[in-house]
């Protein structure tokens, strides 16, 4: 059932078919998923309350298959937050969301003014041209391929969210800094 989200995720499109007609609908959307760590859900937890086996986690996530997770750019481990760390965080609240959507908008507005469209929807041959990263950020992006056995698919949608980051940044090139960030955001699943 997950598996079908992989042609919306990549096209942007839903092909429904039936016996005597087939028809394309538009489903582009930003998919954000959420699953535990292992069965129990209390893996990685300092208080050491989780009885799952190695197996019986990594049988968990491989419920999520190689394909799908290609599709996702950004993957993340959150660690649970302390009761005292989340009353501290309400009284103190970070930067606001108003300020964070005017930023995204910027590199938004940088994307449309560089390429007509956004990173997100670049083909593989605009995506060399547009997101190619700066010699360190290149070497980095490689060794990381290498490291992790990342697919084409998986080397290109990192080259992009590398691309994005340094839209955020203002940056005309990505550099070694981005690509580490969008490296890091590709490694919940690669470590094991
Ligand atoms: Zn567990």
């Amino acid at each position: 059932m997950l598996e079908t989200l992989r042609e919306p995720l990549e096209t942007g499109a839903i092909t429904i078919s039936r016996a005597a007609w087939q028809t394309d609908f538009p489903a582009a959307c930003q998919l954000v998923a959420a699953m535990n760590p292992c069965p129990c859900g209390w893996r990685g937890d300092p208080s050491g309350r989780c009885r799952c086996t190695p197996e019986a986690a990594a049988r968990y996530r491989r419920k999520l298959s190689g394909p799908l997770l290609d599709r996702i750019d950004i993957q993340i481990e959150i660690p649970a937050l302390p009761p005292v760390e989340i009353a501290s965080r309400a009284s103190a609240p970070g930067e606001s969301s108003a300020a964070i959507a005017a930023r995204v908008a910027v590199a938004r507005e940088r994307q449309i003014a560089r390429q007509g469209k956004t990173n997100r929807e670049l083909s593989g041959r605009e995506t060399d041209e547009v997101c190619h990263p700066d010699a360190a950020g290149e070497a980095l992006l490689r060794e990381a391929g290498e490291r992790f056995g990342w697919s084409a698919r998986a080397y290109y949608r990192a080259l992009k969210v590398a691309r994005t980051i340094a839209d955020l940044a203002g940056a005309s090139t990505p550099e070694a800094a981005h690509v580490a960030e969008a490296v890091q955001y590709r490694r919940v699943f690669s470590d094991q």
